[in-house]
């Protein structure tokens, strides 16, 4: 399985990365997450990251293109991968066929999850993450409130600081002309699958197992 997941932020990337993740035993890499740990770790990284995540803007590609690149090498992406929130510009994505080309990673899935921008801004305001294991839930749908305990592990919930409703609006603003754009970049490989993200966590996940499968992949 290495599968690449586009759309916008609170489509469901990141949840049906880690779901995808465990069913297939393949590492979920996702950029955000690399970021968030810097920054909650205080490298030199992180400190640059934040004010960036925090304002709803892209951190440059030059330093998201080393990081993916350093990760993709590791061998622990021999059995696959599931990558989660890049490319996110066209310079992004050129350098991932780069990347690729230089690791000789021929087969590559892209699954793009569409929903529309009000759902987006109602999902990620009630959307709520484990501090520990970084697990993702709903208020809503799953009866929680910020500071209680992660189901799965008792680590603290909380709500990011860039799921307020005017940062995920320049989230979106930032998506629609620098991130979107991408889709034409792959649009003639083939590999795109594009997936209607508004289901179910449930629903979606059998989406995309059923679209990638029977592939190499
Ligand atoms: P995410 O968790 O994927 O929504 O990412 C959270 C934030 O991290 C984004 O809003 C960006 O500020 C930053 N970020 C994550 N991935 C990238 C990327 N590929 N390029 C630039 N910035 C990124």
């Amino acid at each position: 399985m290495r599968l690449i997941l586009f759309g916008p932020p609170g489509v469901g990337k990141g949840t049906q990365a880690q779901l995808l993740s465990e069913e297939f035993g393949v590492p979920h890499i996702s950029t955000g997450d690399m970021l968030r740990d810097a920054v909650s770790s205080g490298t030199d990284l992180g400190k640059k990251a934040k004010a960036i995540i925090d304002a709803g803007q892209l951190v440059p590609d030059d330093v998201m293109i080393d990081i993916v690149r350093e990760v993709l090498s590791s061998p622990k992406i021999k059995r696959g991968f599931i990558l989660d929130g890049f490319p996110r510009t066209l310079e992004q994505a050129k350098a991932l066929t780069k990347i690729f080309d230089d690791l000789n990673i021929q087969d590559y899935k892209m699954v793009n999850l569409e929903i529309d921008d009000e759902e987006i801004v109602r999902r990620l305001g009630n959307r709520l993450v484990c501090v520990n294991d970084g697990k993702i839930y709903n208020m809503e749908f799953d009866a929680l409130t910020p500071n209680s305990p992660c189901p799965d592990c008792g680590g603290r919930l909380v709500q990011r600081d860039d799921d307020k409703e005017e940062t995920v609006w320049n989230r979106l603003k930032v998506y629609h002309s620098l991130t979107a754009p991408v889709l034409y970049y792959y649009k003639d490989s083939g590999d795109i699958y594009h997936i209607d993200g508004s289901g179910s966590i449930d629903i979606v996940n059998r989406e995309i197992k059923m679209m990638v499968k029977g592939s190499a992949v």
